[in-house]
């Protein structure tokens, strides 16, 4: 079976051998970084099954490094955890805003850290059941991660994708920021995320679905709705 692909970008020494040797034991090809920039070269080229990504690091840091990776649609599905200290914790919620699928505090246990590797895999790597929702000229493909306005493809960040998605299955219901919150990000990750982060996405999903965008309806205090015909 082909080994997975884990890059790991961190500057400090000590913490790059004990994650690679962790991850190796753990049947996992390691590929490391010391810089941010090489590391966003390494993670562009390489296109590894995920990236383990500090956030403070030289040249350009790990929130940097997750915006670029996840705006661009070559990069955007290579899920991301993020390492980070206790004192991160507004780069932490900026991490996972931008789009990280998670995140591990320093110091943690290696074995902490490859199990939640293999979790995120375990999820990317689910079979996905394809389904493609319709409404006026979008299309959105769940299982290629496609949406197209009049045959024209839309470039969105996973988690724009995963707004959208939930709102077109709700069928017209109307969903709480919470419940998109929960649903999108994760129970365990909500706490840590406020709901304007949810405005933040529709604002940009209103922008990104042109002629469609109108079908993205606010309902006042209490959440949104997609229309669909
Ligand atoms: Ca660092």
């Amino acid at each position: 079976m082909k080994k997975n692909t884990v890059l790991l970008v961190e500057d400090e020494a000590n913490i790059v051998e004990l994650v690679k040797y962790n991850l190796e034991d753990a049947g996992f090809k390691v590929l490391t970084a010391t810089r941010g920039d090489t590391g966003l070269d390494t993670a562009r080229k390489v296109r590894p099954d995920l990236i383990i990504l500090d956030l403070m690091l030289p040249e350009i840091n790990g929130i940097e490094i997750t915006k670029i990776l996840k705006q661009n649609e070559k990069t955007s599905q290579i899920p991301i955890i993020i390492l980070t200290a206790k004192t991160q914790e507004a780069d932490r919620i900026v991490g996972l805003e931008l789009g990280a699928d998670d995140y591990v505090t320093k110091p943690f246990s290696p074995r902490e850290l490859v199990a939640r590797v293999k979790a995120v895999l375990r999820r990317k790597h689910e079979v996905p059941f394809t389904k493609i929702l319709h409404a006026g000229f979008l299309i959105l493909d769940t299982a290629k991660y496609i949406v197209t306005v009049k045959g024209k493809s839309i470039e969105l960040t996973s988690k724009e994708f995963d707004v959208l998605k939930t709102l077109m299955e709700a069928n017209g219901r109307v969903l709480t920021r919470d419940f998109l919150l929960e649903h999108v990000w994760g129970y365990d990750q909500s706490a840590n995320i406020e709901t304007r982060t949810v405005d933040m996405h529709i604002g940009q999903l209103r922008k990104k679905l042109k002629q469609e965008s109108a079908r993205l309806v606010t309902v006042k205090n209490v959440g949104y709705r997609f229309d669909l015909d």
